[in-house]
């Protein structure tokens, strides 16, 4: 999901905010939604199935005037893809209301469901998000500050999330123990006037023209007050960051900045290490739109094999993988992708993707690619073979959907048609980050999972 927030006083937030959320559009693409505050502290919330586009225009942004703006995108990992799904949620307390944005999964859903259902008779949703807006709101009628309830509701959530919740005091921004979901924040015009932007990316405060700031650091709880120039921050628990590095690899924009660098870079970057760790002879090297483009100009570059557009996608298709059933995603493959056959004919291809996940993608790629007159198509992959599943956040399926958790490479490479099949290492693909490696989470490509899932929620997805 991708989550942002505004607190801009005299700014029309919800028109910022709209804007924040196109720019996120790659993180869910299922439904949108902005809550706004306005004078009073009544808030306005707009949500709806769909794109950005497709739910806000002019009409209905203008109908929500105020100061403080919170926004979400969704991308469905838990709970059916319903409108009752969407966010931002908002709850009312005796403090008031508040509007939150979550991006990441809870492992402890069913636990935490089961202790709120005695307060919270009217839980619509099937989301975790709404059962940390039902503890935010038990824990503020229970007496507490907006900033003591925040610290208690997370400290009863395991698993990710960032959080950036709106409230009649302000803006709070918040992210787990281990930081595994990215959110950052910066300001709108001059650092004194105290308008501030939280975003799960930086290509969020990018394209209102906002300042980047600094990361929400893994633990770190923001409180960010109208016009003041110095947010007040601080650790609400202390664990050690563990970054998804899918985000890196695949999920987060190229233009997002990470660790001091675009993403793009970072790609570029792993495809120059694939070429030294899996070197093959060629005519072409071409990438996988869009997310395979970067890693295969950095394979190009250090092989000395020529980079090509080989394949074209359509602009206009969503994240096939992001779609929520798998004849949708078959249907999707379809339609995105086209060979140039006068780029590929007699030309042995050297094919670069970030990642194999069910296989879908790939399978039909090389068939497309052969028919297109590749004579050889060498596959490789600027990631480790996926494993595992996912439990926070990202969707990559049930382990027995995971080609890798069934095939070895040899099965893998007569099940793709190619003529050979190599994966990026797990010691590049961290150690080509501009950080720690120790400060990932990798746990799809190892089974190392940093967080401790509930029984039920392990076995839902695990072999
Ligand atoms: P597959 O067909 O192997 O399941 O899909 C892999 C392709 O899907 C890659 O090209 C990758 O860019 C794309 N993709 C889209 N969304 C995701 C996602 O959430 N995770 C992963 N691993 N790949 C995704
Ligand atoms: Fe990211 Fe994989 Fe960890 Fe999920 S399991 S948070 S996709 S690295
Ligand atoms: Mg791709």
């Amino acid at each position: 999901c991708g989550v942002y927030g505004v607190l801009a006083a005299g700014q029309q937030v919800a028109n910022l905010t709209y804007f924040g959320l196109y720019a996120l559009q790659h993180r869910g693409q299922e439904s949108a939604g902005i809550a706004v505050f306005d004078a009073h502290q009544q808030v306005r919330l707009h949500k709806d199935m769909g794109l950005v586009s497709q739910v806000f225009d002019q009409q209905v942004l203008e109908r929500m005037p105020g100061d403080l703006a919170i926004g979400h995108n969704r991308y469905s990992t838990t709970g059916s893809s319903k409108v009752c799904n969407a966010q931002p949620v908002v709850l009312n307390t005796r403090l008031g209301p508040f509007a939150l944005a979550h991006n990441g999964n809870l492992v402890n859903a069913a636990q935490l469901r089961e202790e709120l259902r005695a307060i919270a008779s009217e839980l619509t949703s099937t989301t975790d998000s709404e059962l940390i807006a039902f503890a935010l709101q038990q824990a503020v009628n229970d007496g507490l500050s907006w900033d003591q309830a925040i610290r208690r509701a997370a400290a009863r959530c395991r698993g990710a999330f960032s959080l950036v919740i709106g409230t009649p005091e302000g803006l709070f921004a918040l992210r787990d123990g281990h930081g595994i979901r990215p959110l950052v924040f910066g300001h709108l015009g001059e650092p004194h006037q105290g308008h501030w932007v939280v975003s799960s990316e930086t290509c969020g405060l990018d394209i209102i023209g906002a300042a980047y700031n600094d990361d929400v650091q893994p633990g770190e709880i923001i409180h960010f007050l109208q016009g003041d120039p110095s947010p007040q921050r601080s650790r609400w628990c202390e664990e050690p960051a563990k970054l998804c590095v899918f985000e890196m690899i695949y999920f987060a924009r190229p233009d997002s900045r990470f660790f001091g660098e675009s993403l793009y870079s970072y790609r570029v970057r792993i495809g120059e290490v694939l070429a030294r760790e899996t070197p093959i002879d060629a005519d072409i090297v071409i990438g996988v739109p869009d997310s395979g483009i970067p890693a295969a100009i950095g394979y190009s570059q250090v092989s000395g094999i020529p980079f090509a557009d080989g394949l074209i996608k359509n602009r206009y298709v969503g994240r096939t993988f992001i779609q929520p059933t798998q004849a949708m995603r078959e249907a999707g493959i379809r339609v995105k992708l086209n060979p140039l056959p006068d780029v590929l004919a007699g030309k042995r291809v050297v094919v670069i993707d970030d990642s194999i996940v069910r296989g879908t993608t790939s399978r039909k790629l090389v068939a497309a690619l052969r028919d297109a007159g590749a004579t050889e198509v060498h596959m490789r992959i600027s990631s480790p073979a996926v494993t595992h599943p996912c439990f926070y956040g990202i969707d990559t399926d049930t382990q027995d959907h995971l080609i890798a958790a069934r095939l070895t490479l040899e099965e893998i490479t007569s099940h793709l048609g190619v003529d050979s099949l190599a994966y990026l290492s797990k010691e590049g693909m961290v150690e080509a980050a501009q950080a720690e490696s120790s400060h990932f989470c990798t746990a799809c490509f190892d089974g190392q999972y940093p967080i401790e899932m509930d029984e039920s929620v392990r076995s839902s997805k695990l072999m």
